[in-house]
């Protein structure tokens, strides 16, 4: 048995750090355009923030009226507007329980629990949950919050602050997963993605999302989307910085249109006449979904264009095309399917019974130059 065990982990030394090169190599998804912010400016972004580590807090703390127990909320401030932080979740023995118990934050951001009457409580946040992380470095975040019992608190992230934008990428990560639990089982996603909060780049390479600006949320939702893609198999990756209007491969079409695509899925609202990003390329910004700009790349290997089809057909707004399939049957039907190229998706998306007129014109529509 020893023997056979000590091959066993002999093989895996061995081979572990070779497969694991390659498959860093293969799959570093370059998007040095997205942020707007270049190689230096990320370097003074980890430069200020590093010595802070993974150890965060709220940023202020109001308290409000006396209530019964334990009455917690946590919001972000966007542009001014409190925005609940869902999911961040802790065990504690609260002063007054007699047990360890866990706790999540709900939909309006809101911890209660009757049992703190009186007395002092300090708790750990990670910033961890089963299928997503945000980290700095190799290290989840934690935040740390302590307060009474027996008043309201309301716990508060700015929206450029290190535990603001740690608690931004922490809100797209949720927001996104529960808008997939919504429509589609997630078995497929299997590995944990991390999100490194500041990194010298935007890119997603293995499982790791890298991210410059935390409240970038269609930036951030873009990189996540590249995680989403290739652990449903969707299709195969592009390499090489690209300029979101012009035209490279197949696979970067592809790959970097769908990672958009899912971006824009998440956040904006399928009826919207002139859906579009607020942050993504600033040079280009705001990048519109429905009405592409017409000097941008006409083919089918335009990111811009290969989102737009995508988004026509799940949108529910009509701009000369009728399509309504849900993003459901879409990822059903993609799954696995390590598509070559949009064209190639779109076929086979026919020979598996999609209507194909809807499906032709939808191509026509945003691919004038095919
Ligand atoms: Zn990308």
């Amino acid at each position: 048995m020893q023997t056979q065990a000590s091959k066993i982990i002999a093989l895996l030394v061995f081979s572990i750090p070779f497969i694991s090169s390659t498959y860093a190599q293969f799959l570093r998804v370059d998007d040095s355009e997205i942020s707007g912010i270049n190689a230096a400016q990320a370097k003074e972004i980890m430069n200020q923030h590093f010595h802070s580590g993974n150890l965060l807090k709220p940023d202020r703390v109001l308290e409000g009226v006396q209530v019964q127990g334990l009455a917690i909320q946590f919001v972000r401030l966007v542009k001014g507007h409190e925005v609940p932080v869902e999911g961040l979740s802790f065990k504690a023995q609260l002063p007054g329980s007699t047990s360890y118990n866990a706790y999540r934050s709900d939909e309006a951001g809101v911890i209660r629990d009757a049992k703190c009457e009186s007395g002092n409580y300090s708790v750990s946040i990670t910033l961890q949950s089963v299928r997503y992380q945000v980290s700095v470095g190799n290290a989840p975040y934690e935040i740390h919050v302590s307060g009474k019992c027996g008043v309201a608190q309301k716990f508060i992230f700015e929206e450029t602050t290190p535990a603001g934008q740690a608690v931004a990428v922490w809100q797209t990560a949720v927001k996104a997963e529960k808008k997939l639990l919504k429509e589609a089982s997630l078995a497929f996603w299997k590995r944990q993605i991390t999100f490194i909060w500041p990194a010298n780049g935007d890119y997603y390479s293995s499982d790791t999302v890298h991210l410059t600006l935390g409240y970038q949320w269609d930036v951030v939702t873009h990189e996540m989307g590249h995680a989403i893609y290739d652990q449903a198999n969707i299709g195969v990756f592009g390499g090489g910085s690209h300029k979101i209007d012009e035209c490279y491969s197949d696979a970067l079409g592809l790959s970097e249109g769908w990672a958009s695509f899912f971006s824009a899925w998440v956040h904006l609202n399928l009826r919207d006449p002139d859906a579009r990003f607020e942050y993504m390329v600033p040079r280009r910004a705001p990048i519109q979904i429905e009405n592409v700009p017409t000097d941008v790349c006409g083919k089918s290997q335009s990111e811009w264009r290969v989102m737009s089809f995508l988004w026509d057909i799940v949108d529910l707004h009509d701009d000369g095309e009728t399509m309504e399939e849900t993003f459901l049957h879409l990822l059903k039907d993609t799954l696995g399917m390590h598509a070559s190229s949009i064209k190639s998706m779109k076929q086979r998306l026919i020979q598996k019974g999609w209507d194909s007129g809807k499906l032709e014109l939808i191509w026509k529509l945003n691919f004038p130059a095919e």
